[in-house]
């Protein structure tokens, strides 16, 4: 079936189509607007968004829906205020020409009682969030005990988000024989168990392939002493500098104190919790939203709300308490077919707790370190050096650069980027040149030497680490890497690992063995025309054999050249003012 005419639509959704542009139906469509239109039916649909999945439960559902009565008679629940708002929207085009139908969305952090007012009119579909829908059944607000139709659109985040409850109580007031159209892009056991707790013998259509959604999210774990939590975190975002991140702690208390401590050290962070007002609350979100905040710190409940696709990490600062919430904290990552990665900083007796979270999301954790403050220093300076070469030049310096010339005047190129990059990293070094290793060994008594020695797993192991000039802005993540090098290299998937993807370069480790093949592979090695560069890491805690001693050579010479600047800085304060926000800006 290849026209909307001959799925079954009525004259006045065909003429909305017509003015849409609408030619053919989506697969979704063709798959799902007969059965509904044809039986009283329960349906589970496996759709991403994109497919034209609102039109296929919308379509059935404006024409099903009496609009001469104005008593409810669907009710569609989504996620978020956005996709509640893009759904109202879309509906109302398709149904422009139905007479007398009117379609009200509601939602968390608008007025509510104007909400109530429009409902009041008489609205025979209701769009909403699943909070604020059962926030108005409880307050007599709405009444849904006569609806015949109740769409779940993406039931998996709406678990995801911890809507689990709230959406067993909603169902509780509707009756039994109505029809539920659930949609869901993954089918995680969660919505499994929602369609066969609240549905009957439903109708099954897949558009694409099944996926689980699980594999989009790589899971790591770090053992640290509870006293050196905050400072595991902070490195953890300086290892990351593009960092976009959801930090889960388990109190409000907790949140508020690590948010503020992030502050005061200089990071984009925000606290969100269930003690600030819808004002402060909206006020973060929206900052967020922005990029502006690149750690929101945030309870679980708080985080609830959290409607952003891109969010790249999800650091659990502590574990909650209730080992299934997990899942819905790494949810909040590794969505919309992005990848994403979610951190667990945890002490060792915490440590079964990984085994039972395995078992849960039936994925492996990987055992990662904290990284060295010598790692986290190259990391940096690359970051910094891509951060220079992608800098659109302001055209305003023209002005003034016979003068900067005169400056400048006599130092060579070499000297010139050497005096460039060290106006950051200096700050930068200064600081990480002299932190202690924060990582404990997982088992007691096991190699204790691990806590004095930094990346002593990359060292004491005959792994190396490398560095290679691709990087997020070459479109890949962890998983796109670790493939390109696998394939590149005819290795096994084994063998390549601690892939750390930052935004134009990387970095893995392999076993030493591989170090010559891997030289010679990637000896100008070009992709797309590009030079893909691998070189062994030049940090010398990360494992970088051949650029050890050069490392340890160079540090010393940087130290020399350091101490004036060090003290200097010292004395203004890495850690006081407004100096310390210019600290970290210079590396975001
Ligand atoms: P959705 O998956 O419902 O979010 O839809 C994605 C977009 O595709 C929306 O902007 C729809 O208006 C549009 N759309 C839905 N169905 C069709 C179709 N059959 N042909 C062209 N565009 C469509």
């Amino acid at each position: 079936m290849n026209s909307f005419k001959a799925l079954g639509l009525n004259e006045a959704l065909l003429q909305a189509v017509s003015d849409l542009g609408f030619e053919t139906p989506s697969e979704v469509q063709q798959k799902t607007i007969p059965i509904l239109l044809e039986d009283e039916t329960d349906l589970v649909a496996l759709a991403q968004t994109g497919t034209g999945k609102t039109a296929a439960f919308g379509f059935p559902l404006i024409q099903k829906i009496h609009s001469e009565s104005r008593t409810t008679q669907g009710i569609i629940l989504s996620p978020t205020r956005e996709l509640c708002l893009q759904i109202t929207n879309e509906m109302h085009l398709y149904s422009k020409y139905v007479k007398g139908l009117n379609i009200v969305a509601i939602y968390g952090g608008a007025s509510i009682t104007e909400q109530a007012r429009q409902i009041k009119k008489g609205a025979q579909i209701i769009v909403a969030t699943p909070g604020r829908m059962k926030d108005m059944i409880g307050r007599g607000m709405i009444d849904i005990s006569k609806i015949d139709y109740c769409i779940l659109d993406e039931a998996d985040e709406m678990l995801n988000m911890g809507f689990y409850e709230d959406i067993k109580d909603i169902l509780s007031t509707t009756p039994e024989e109505k029809s539920t159209w659930l949609f869901s892009a993954t089918m995680p056991k969660e919505v499994a168990s929602i369609a066969k707790k609240f549905m009957f013998n439903p109708k099954e259509v897949t558009v694409g392939g099944r996926n689980t959604g699980v594999d989009t999210v790589q899971h790591e774990y770090y053992v640290v002493s509870g006293r050196d939590r905050y400072e595991a975190l902070k490195r953890l975002a300086d290892a990351n500098p593009g960092i976009f991140s959801v930090v889960f702690c388990r109190t409000k208390r907790d949140t508020q104190r690590v948010a503020e401590k992030l502050i005061e050290d200089g990071y984009n962070a925000g606290a969100l919790h269930g003690d600030l007002s819808q004002n402060q609350r909206d006020l973060v979100m929206n900052a967020f939203r922005k990029n502006q905040i690149q750690m929101l710190v945030a309870t679980d409940v708080a985080a609830r709300g959290i409607d952003v696709d891109d969010i790249s990490h999800v650091i659990n600062y502590q574990l909650p308490d209730e080992i299934e919430t997990y899942t819905h904290r790494s949810g909040r990552t590794g969505r919309a077919g992005k990848s994403g990665i979610s951190m667990v900083i945890i002490t060792r007796s915490e440590l079964r707790k990984i085994k039972t979270i395995e078992n849960i999301i039936k994925q492996k954790f990987e055992a990662k370190k904290i990284p060295s403050g010598m790692e986290i220093c190259e990391i940096q300076l690359y970051h910094l050096a891509s951060k220079i070469r992608n800098t659109k030049i302001n055209e305003a310096v023209d002005n003034y650069l016979p003068a900067i010339h005169d400056v400048l005047e006599g130092i060579d190129r070499e000297e010139l980027i050497k005096k460039i990059v060290s106006v950051e990293f200096t700050r930068f070094y200064s600081y990480y040149s002299k932190v202690k290793d924060l990582n404990t060994s997982e088992s007691p008594g096991g190699k204790g030497s691990l806590n004095d020695m930094p990346g002593a797993e990359a060292q004491t192991g005959d792994s190396v680490r490398y560095f290679i000039n691709v990087g997020e802005k070459d479109g890949y993540d962890w998983m796109s890497l670790k493939d390109f090098l696998k394939e590149t290299l005819g290795v096994g998937k084994e063998d390549v690992n601690r892939v750390d993807v930052k935004d134009s370069f990387s970095f893995f480790n392999t076993d030493a063995s591989l170090t010559d093949l891997i030289l010679s592979t990637f000896r100008d090695f070009k992709v797309d025309g590009r030079y893909v560069n691998v070189e062994v890491s030049k940090n010398p805690e990360s494992g970088g054999r051949k650029g050890r001693d050069k490392g340890r050579r160079k540090k010393k010479e940087r130290r020399r050249e350091d101490t004036g600047r060090r003290s200097k800085a010292k004395k203004s304060g890495r850690r006081s003012g407004k100096k310390k926000n210019k600290f970290r800006d210079g590396f975001y």
